[in-house]
């Protein structure tokens, strides 16, 4: 009998678990960025052996919530974890041991799920200070960039895994449209080319993904809370908003393999972070779960 089952990989915001399930997949399916919180929805990636079968869940990170976005991306971890078989627990090695899951996410009771501590970032870490880690009973110690580490942690998801058929055709990658991550890489190319107030108010949202002709048509709205996030977005001249357009239209090549028209719009919806609907409307599901 193959295994399979779902794996939750969790932590706090810019540990890396972005970083580690593309690494795990293979290939780049959730974004990665040196700011935290890049990460607002849940990712489905996929690793299939001859007799195995990992569905992998990226969480937003563990926030205190503080206003609704935070709320609805804690709710989704959350959520995540009540569904693991495996909880791979993710921490910056740099940091030392952290607390256990169930304090550190503010949780009621410890999850039913058997979770494996996976220290991330051990090649930033000199040698002493590594094998201080060592000690730490049960964690792994891996890179998520390098790959050190990542072929044993695999093995040990693998054994945590239930006996089952595998729950997806072996070849598929992601249960998530193409849409979605062409969504996704253009938020991502928001987050490398603005900083300040403006990324953490962005969403996107693809509108129109025209195949069956060349290029590929993809027209996607940028979402901001205000004009002045607008005015920014679109830079002097349009400046701004070219030079996005140009560096996703790349990205999204990149993935869908063909070349690509994108049309990027911006608009202005006011306080949709803070708007249950809007957020809903942006794939955020509403707080609830196993939390206090
Ligand atoms: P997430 O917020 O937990 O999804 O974190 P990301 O995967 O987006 O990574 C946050 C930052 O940490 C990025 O700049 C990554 O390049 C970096 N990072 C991730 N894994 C490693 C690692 O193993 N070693 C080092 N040195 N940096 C890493
Ligand atoms: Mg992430």
């Amino acid at each position: 009998m193959p295994r399979a089952g779902i794996v939750t990989v969790v932590g706090k915001p810019n540990v890396g678990k972005s970083t580690l399930l593309n690494r795990i997949v293979g290939q780049k399916l959730s974004i990665t960025s040196p700011k935290p919180q890049s990460t607002r929805d849940r990712i489905v990636g996929i690793h299939s052996t001859a007799d195995s079968q990992m569905v992998i869940l990226d969480t937003p990170g563990l926030l205190n919530p503080r206003y609704k976005l935070q709320e609805s991306m804690r709710g989704t971890a959350v959520r995540a974890l009540d569904e693991a078989d495996v909880i791979v627990y993710l921490a910056d090695a740099r940091e030392g041991e952290p607390p256990s899951l169930a304090k550190a996410a503010d949780l009621e009771k410890a999850p039913r799920a058997p979770v494996i501590l996976a220290l991330n970032k051990v090649d930033s870490l000199p040698a002493p200070r590594r094998d201080q880690l060592a000690s730490i009973e049960n964690a792994a110690l891996i890179s998520a960039l390098t790959g050190e580490g990542i072929p044993e942690l695999m093995e040990r998801i693998a054994q945590h895994l239930p006996e089952s058929p595998f729950l997806y055709p072996e070849d598929e990658i992601s249960t998530q449209p193409v849409r979605f991550f062409v969504a996704e890489l253009v938020r991502e190319t928001v987050l490398e080319q603005l900083h300040d107030e403006v990324p953490y108010s962005v969403a996107v949202q693809v509108e129109e993904y025209r195949e069956g002709r060349s290029p590929l048509y993809i027209r996607a709205v940028i979402y901001v809370e205000r004009d002045t996030q607008k005015a920014i977005i679109i830079g002097s001249k349009g400046a701004q908003i070219r030079s996005l357009g140009e560096a996703a239209r790349k990205k999204i090549e990149n993935l869908v393999q063909e070349k690509v028209y994108l049309d990027l719009w911006v608009k202005v919806l006011a306080n949709w972070r803070k708007n249950p609907g809007s957020l809903s409307r942006f794939g955020y599901q509403p707080a609830t779960g196993n939390s206090k």
